[in-house]
């Protein structure tokens, strides 16, 4: 099972970068910048990396990046992730990156795209793998930051394929940055934006990303299967939805023997819509530590009846795993890196 999902070629359409900062890396950048980390070792540090919430991820996720200071920085956290995905045969991701989280702590914008930009390219060049960045804006700060990071990314449009939005959304609903959408639809560029599993007022959150700023993709989103005329409309719209398994099994506490909700069975009334051609969904989270595939191969046994019935779910997704819909949408998906 292992070396036939390793042997498929896939494409990361959910990817944090800042999450992939791996603890040898974490380390090395500390030593690089001369920073003391609240841990003796890689061992211990790994071992600090759980988390049973979303607000409980979002400190471990944000205590990582203080080390990320410089342009070589950024290159390295971005050269670490490619290389191991060229390792597992992905040939295509989507990037989202935090600038907010870094400029917030005075590194400058310049600093981070740069960095990533030319570890997109190198790796393009060196493994072959395409990539395109994706940025995101943080929901709990301002809008008006948001605002103001937009307009410093506009010198690198060309190297930003979208916006985002990520980061606690509870009561941070998406009609807080109408603004900021619309102005980043007039400078082309793509918009999706995070619409968590059951969230407070998740639905209505989605109708806003759907109908009051037209995104282009949702990522997660899960809780639209609650309201069929949504589910309708982004159907009819060809929007992409890119679904976080692992985080859909944190927050229904699914529990391991039980398997993935998806490969076995429906974990909840609706997820069979899911798999209706033109809702886009993912087979992994850009979480840290935890490679492409690899929840997946752990949870089964090579041979048993589940680990058929996934290694055909994974056969079939393949595919069309890159078709994120129609029109306008699949250039978020199939434009090469441009520049
Ligand atoms: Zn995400």
């Amino acid at each position: 099972m292992k070396d036939f999902i390793a042997g498929l070629p896939k494409c990361e359409l959910h990817l944090h970068i800042e999450g992939t900062l791996e603890p040898e890396l974490k380390f090395e950048l500390a030593a690089r910048n001369g920073l003391e980390l609240p841990y003796a070792s890689v061992a211990e540090m790994r071992a600090a990396y759980t988390f049973d919430s979303l607000s409980s991820f979002l400190t471990i996720y944000y205590e990582g990046m203080k080390v990320l200071r410089t342009e070589p920085d950024f290159y390295d956290l971005a050269t670490a992730y490619l290389t191991k995905a060229a390792e597992q045969n992905v040939r295509y991701a989507e990037i989202f990156f935090d600038p907010q989280a870094h400029t917030s702590r005075g590194v400058p914008f310049d600093v981070v795209i740069r960095g990533l930009r030319r570890a997109l390219m190198d790796a393009h060049a060196r493994l072959g793998v395409r990539a395109q960045l994706i940025m995101c804006f943080l929901r709990d700060f301002q809008a008006e930051y948001a605002m103001a990071t937009l307009l410093e990314s506009l010198p690198y449009k060309e190297w930003i394929a979208g916006v985002g939005l990520d980061s606690d959304e509870k009561g941070n609903p998406p009609r807080k940055f109408a603004a900021v959408y619309e102005r980043a639809r007039q400078e082309g560029y793509l918009l999706t934006m995070h619409c968590d599993v059951d969230q407070d007022d998740a639905v209505e959150h989605i109708r806003q990303a759907v109908e009051e700023i037209g995104v282009d993709r949702i990522d997660h989103g899960v809780n639209i299967l609650e309201d069929q005329r949504l589910v309708e409309l982004v159907l009819a719209r060809g929007t992409g939805l890119t679904c976080c398994h692992d985080l859909q099994r944190l927050r229904h506490r699914v529990d391991e023997g039980r398997g993935h909700p998806q490969a076995d069975g429906p974990g909840r009334a609706g997820d069979d819509q899911l798999r209706r051609p033109g809702l886009l969904r993912r087979l992994r989270a850009g979480e840290p530590h935890r490679p492409a595939g690899g929840a997946a191969a752990r949870s089964r046994g090579a041979g048993s009846a589940p680990a058929q019935r996934l290694r055909d779910h994974l056969a079939a997704q393949a595919p069309q795993g890159c078709l994120s819909g129609r029109d306008r949408r699949l250039h978020l998906v199939t434009a090469s890196p441009s520049g």
